[in-house]
């Protein structure tokens, strides 16, 4: 499970889209909102778009791993495509606000976690404004949220300053094959089979 965080602007949905698209064995979990679709979004791609009562039926039905509110709608992770992932063994890749974060880390400690941070507080309102995806209200609400998002960050285990979308993408693929080397439980198992049967 890889959860990606950080403040709006500051470059996660590229992060992911690429992440996905270069490692082999990543499956990009798509969540539900009840978010206004923005231009150039797809449905199914980017989220499944549904109305904030068909969102309240899903939690209803237990249908998601964690859910949250963010910036006013309602953001959630769809249980089945989790378990599928893990089903074919699978890397989950998360895109969470640090409130789905928390309630995953509580559900999976060994989640990694992961924190984009922007170049500068400046280049945040850069490309927020940039972006032009937002309303003024909305835009503000971001920005204003954004400082909510960098108060967590000590929640995190590791933080990935995007100057460069590449050397962001290096960095990150670092952690994974880090992660991947640790001395795990079934890592331990393997070993005493080997230690057997050298001993036999
Ligand atoms: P945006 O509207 O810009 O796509 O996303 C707004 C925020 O919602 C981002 O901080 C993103 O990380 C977060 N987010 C997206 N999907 C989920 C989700 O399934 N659960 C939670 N908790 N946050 C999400």
């Amino acid at each position: 499970m890889i959860t990606v965080s950080g403040p709006s602007g500051a470059g996660k949905t590229t992060i992911c889209r690429e992440l996905k698209n270069r490692t082999s064995g990543i499956d990009y979990i798509v969540s539900a909102t009840s978010r206004p679709k923005r231009d150039g979004e797809t449905e199914g791609q980017d989220y499944f778009f549904v109305t904030e009562n068909q969102f309240k039926d899903k939690i209803k039905k237990d249908e998601f791993l964690e859910w949250a509110v963010v910036h006013g709608f309602y953001y959630g992770t769809p249980l089945d495509q989790v378990e599928n992932t893990l089903k074919n063994d699978n890397i989950c890749l998360l895109d969470l606000d640090v409130q789905g974060a928390a309630k995953l880390l509580a559900k999976y400690p060994l989640a990694i976690t992961i924190f984009v941070l922007p170049p500068s507080p400046e280049s945040l309102e850069l490309r927020l404004k940039r972006r032009g995806t937002e309303s003024s209200a909305e835009y503000e609400k971001r920005i204003e949220n954004a400082g909510d998002e960098l108060k967590n960050i000590g929640l995190y285990k590791y933080a990935v300053r995007n100057d460069d979308i590449e050397e962001a993408l290096r960095q990150i693929q670092s952690i994974i094959t880090a992660e991947k080397c640790l001395v795990d439980a079934e890592l331990i198992k393997e070993v005493e089979s080997w230690i057997i049967k050298i001993l036999e």
